[in-house]
């Protein structure tokens, strides 16, 4: 039996989880889910100085509401655990160790600024800038003198010349080579691991075999990979996929449109749009039906991904945002709108009242305004009170008498109202549920009555009659 696929989304919770990340945890969820295999979330909180507690709790959050549920993660540690980088320091040692011992990786005495100087004669020879080596063969006379000056070694990877080639799983075919890399650091001076280390010894540690990531990690996957190879441990397949730009072609901004998962959910979005959305962003998904996860799981291909930079567009989030909407069981729907409403829908009435609003909702805010027409009070807005002016006077005394003998039946109401005015279609319509409602349109009239009353409704009415 082949191996069970393993992903894993590997945030550092140093801010809050933007589109272009949350993109990346969907695809690497839906590749384990597509796949019956296993989704994992690892904490990358090796920088103590900008990682926060509060944003991996946040971070949490948002992948929660997205629905991306992981078999393995900080809250639910296995055997593979803990799943906090900053917890695995002891694990780390037992590899910086090997490598040492195997002559891979050695200490580097250089300090920045030695480093820098190296640099700058390196780019006036018109070099590229890279370590030149200088630590490489140190004998052990030399590491004592160099340590005895108080310098705090780095501990280095040593990177032969010659090729290194893998496979994307995205960009197809990639080779670099070693000599243009130059040995790099795997450990920092105050002892702390430098991001290329952990990343890859992590992700073999945890069995996880394919990584799907923003390009900008493609030019660490060579040094990963030999790290790997080094410690004879199994490298994961990598697929780098196109950055998600903002909607002017920059990089993703508030300005562009683009906000925070949170924000995202604050703003009122619901799961579904952003998770149909984010599946369609730089991913061939045929269907343009809204989908469940396991819906856009089953639709979910790596050779779908494209390399072409992916555009943030608010208009298709909201295109999405709308689908879900309509698309969402009446139970999330209230889910949805409870919080912002201030006037009371009577438990009883619940149901029928969301069945007749979800057609007329686009944002959260929506829900208080039907919940005004239909159980608090409304005066008209603007567009019904044009109606209104314009409606034949006729009709309100009619509906008076009609309302008082039908109560809330709008059929038998409108036809009453019909037999004695002799008006119809629009004209007869478009008043009547103006005055009742308070709204130029909205959900039909036989709808939102039984849920108005008679009385509030006679109400209405009269307040337009009268005035
Ligand atoms: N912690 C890294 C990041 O957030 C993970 C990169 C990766 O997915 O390998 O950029
Ligand atoms: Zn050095």
């Amino acid at each position: 039996m082949p191996d069970p696929i393993i992903t894993r989304f590997a945030p550092s919770p140093t801010g809050p989880i933007h589109l272009g990340n949350a993109r990346t945890a969907l695809f690497n969820w839906l590749l384990a889910r597509a796949a019956g295999g296993r989704f994992v979330l690892r904490v990358e909180d090796t920088d103590a100085e900008r990682s926060r507690p509060e944003h991996a709790e946040a971070l949490m959050t948002d992948l929660r509401w997205l629905g991306l549920a992981w078999d393995a993660g900080p809250d639910r540690s296995d055997i593979a655990g803990p799943y906090h980088q900053s917890q695995r320091l002891p694990y780390y040692s037992e590899y910086y160790a090997r490598l040492e011992a195997d002559g891979r990786a050695y200490p580097c005495y250089c300090t920045p600024e030695e480093l820098e100087a190296a640099r700058r004669a390196q780019r006036a020879r018109g070099e590229a800038p890279r370590y030149p080596g200088r630590c490489r063969n140190l004998s052990a006379a030399d590491r004592e003198r160099l340590a005895a000056e108080g310098r705090e070694p780095t501990l280095r990877f040593r990177v032969e010349a010659g090729e290194i080639a893998f496979g994307d799983l995205v960009r197809g075919p990639q080779t670099f080579r070693g000599e243009e890399i130059g040995d790099f650091i795997i450990r920092r001076s105050d002892g702390t691991p430098a991001f290329f280390f952990v990343n890859a010894v992590d992700d073999a540690l945890m069995g996880v075999n394919r990584v799907l990531r923003g390009e900008d990690h493609l030019a660490n996957t060579p040094r990963q990979l030999l790290i790997l190879e080094a410690l004879g441990l199994e490298a994961p397949l990598y697929g780098h996929i196109s950055l998600l730009t903002g909607f002017e072609g920059g990089p993703l901004s508030k300005r562009g449109g683009s906000l925070s998962v949170t924000e995202l959910r604050e703003a009122g979005y619901l799961p579904a749009a952003v998770t149909n959305y984010l599946a369609r962003l730089g991913h061939h998904l045929e269907s343009g039906e809204l989908f469940g996860l396991d819906g856009l799981a089953e639709h979910f291909a790596v050779d779908r991904l494209s390399r072409a930079p992916a555009r943030f567009d608010p208009e298709q989030l909201d295109h999405w945002h709308h689908e879900a909407i309509q698309a969402a069981p009446l139970d999330e729907l209230w889910d949805w709108l409870a919080p912002a409403l201030t006037t009371e829908v009577p438990p009883e009435r619940r149901e029928e009242w969301l069945a007749a609003v979800q057609p007329n909702l686009e944002r959260v805010a929506d829900g208080e305004d039907w919940a005004r027409v239909c159980f608090g009070e409304v005066a008209p807005d603007d567009a019904a009170a044009e109606v209104l002016a314009q409606a034949d006077p006729a009709l309100w005394p009619a509906a008076e008498r009609a309302l008082a003998e039908h109560g809330t039946d709008a059929k038998a109401v409108t036809e009453a109202v019909k037999a004695e005015t002799g008006l119809k279609g629009k004209q007869l319509f478009k008043p009547l549920r103006a005055a009742v409602t308070g709204r130029a349109s909205g959900p039909e009239l036989g709808a939102l009555l039984p849920l108005i009353g008679t009385d509030k409704a006679l109400a209405r009415i009269r307040a337009v009659k009268g005035g």
